[in-house]
């Protein structure tokens, strides 16, 4: 899950689709236990907020029952400024039911003071009200509110039915209002030898970033025999992929210790989209988010040339052999492209002609990270 933006605000992940059906469970299964057998209940639920949240709800409630929708229209009272409530949809006979309100979030308690006054004047056997989120810290209230799915604090928040001026509704998890991200994080792309390193130890310290090579870690791991690097080295030894688990833990103590910079340059990570997605979470969780992937376009041929050329003073035992080059070239083809598709989708890919002098190719590259 990553950070999103509303309209002109930046939403964080908060609950997940999976999370939402464990708590609409609980609420259900207490509803039940409270009813007797033989009771049909008539749920009604307060549009528009609660139109998913209802629908979960009374596929996963197992016995008979009535599902109505009512919406509060606030109207503009003609002789004072002051608005009056009405509730409109309510067209059925609840003479001796029992009405159970689905609401997706109780806040001031504003809006359920409304339902209870238009509920009083009804005959109705009993009024329960189940809401899906619950705000203890500022509703103001004396009412009742019998069944709470998850209270939360006072932040704002949409999804899953919820909306910021109307959108929103339709994400199927929760998210939560977020500051606007700060850092400007860069995925570095390219194949290998496409010069990746040399650009971003310029844009680094132009930035102030801090330049994470995933490959240059795993290197320093494997020098120093550590137990990560042990692991690393026969994958790396043939060109393969270290496994995802490795490479994204590995990369979160990375960023971790890295507290004072303006964003990174991840270089070599994400491969897959799996990590891609990993490392999406990751940041949403600090309110940040990738700024862009910027791939350094260059043709093959060129680039087995300039691998074997560094291969004679690199000391890299990948450089050295032109078969274990290609290799790497299949997996950057195979897997790593996908890679491509997946910022397409968001918008943030930017292809830079990677084929020059090394001082024209930064500028092109300054020249998109100065829009990110
Ligand atoms: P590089 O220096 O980026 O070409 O990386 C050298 C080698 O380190 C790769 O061929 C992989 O074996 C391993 N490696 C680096 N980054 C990753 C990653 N994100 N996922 C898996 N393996 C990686």
């Amino acid at each position: 899950m990553k950070i999103i933006k509303l309209h002109d605000l930046y939403f964080k992940p908060f609950i997940c689709s999976t999370k939402l059906k464990v708590i609409v469970k609980n609420l259900v299964q207490q509803v039940t236990d409270d009813l007797p057998e033989n009771e049909v209940p008539v749920f009604i639920g307060i549009l528009n907020g609660c139109f998913v949240f209802a629908s979960d709800f009374i596929r996963e409630f197992e016995r008979d029952c009535e599902i109505s929708f009512v919406k509060l229209a606030s109207y503009q009272d003609t002789t004072s400024s002051k608005k009056v409530k009405k509730l409109i949809g309510i067209n059925q006979d609840l003479t001796d039911r029992t009405v159970i309100i689905l609401e997706d979030i109780i806040d001031t308690g504003n809006t359920l003071q409304e339902i209870y006054n238009i509920f009083k004047n009804e005959n109705i056997k009993q009024l329960k009200v189940a809401t899906l989120f619950f705000k203890p810290s500022v509703f103001k209230k004396e009412l009742h509110v019998d069944y709470v799915g998850k209270n939360i604090e006072d932040k704002f928040i949409v999804g899953y039915g919820l909306d910021y001026n109307e959108l929103g509704r339709n994400l199927p998890s929760i998210y939560q209002l977020t500051p606007p991200p700060k850092m400007k994080n860069i995925v570095l792309f390219g194949p290998p030898g496409a010069g990746k390193g040399t650009q971003a130890d310029i844009l680094k310290d132009t930035y102030n970033l801090k330049h994470i090579s995933t490959g240059d870690v795993f290197r320093y791991n494997i020098k120093n025999e550590t137990e990560l690097g042990l692991l690393a080295k026969k994958y790396i030894d043939a060109g393969d992929l270290v496994p995802d688990q490795v490479t994204i833990d590995m990369l979160k103590d990375e960023v971790d210790k890295n507290k004072n910079v303006n964003g990174f340059i991840f270089d070599g990570f994400p491969r897959t989209e799996s990590q891609a997605e990993a490392l999406d979470a990751f940041l949403a969780e600090k309110g940040e988010k990738i700024s862009g992937m910027i791939a350094l376009e260059v043709p093959e041929d060129l680039l087995v040339e300039r691998l074997l050329e560094r291969g004679k003073t690199s000391g890299r035992s990948d450089d050295t052999d032109e078969s274990k080059i290609r290799n790497r070239f299949n997996e950057y083809n195979t897997k790593t492209a996908v890679l491509k598709n997946y910022y397409q989708a968001q918008d943030i890919y930017f292809g830079i002609n990677g084929v020059g002098a090394i001082e024209e190719i930064t500028q092109r590259l300054l020249d998109v990270i100065d829009t990110l």
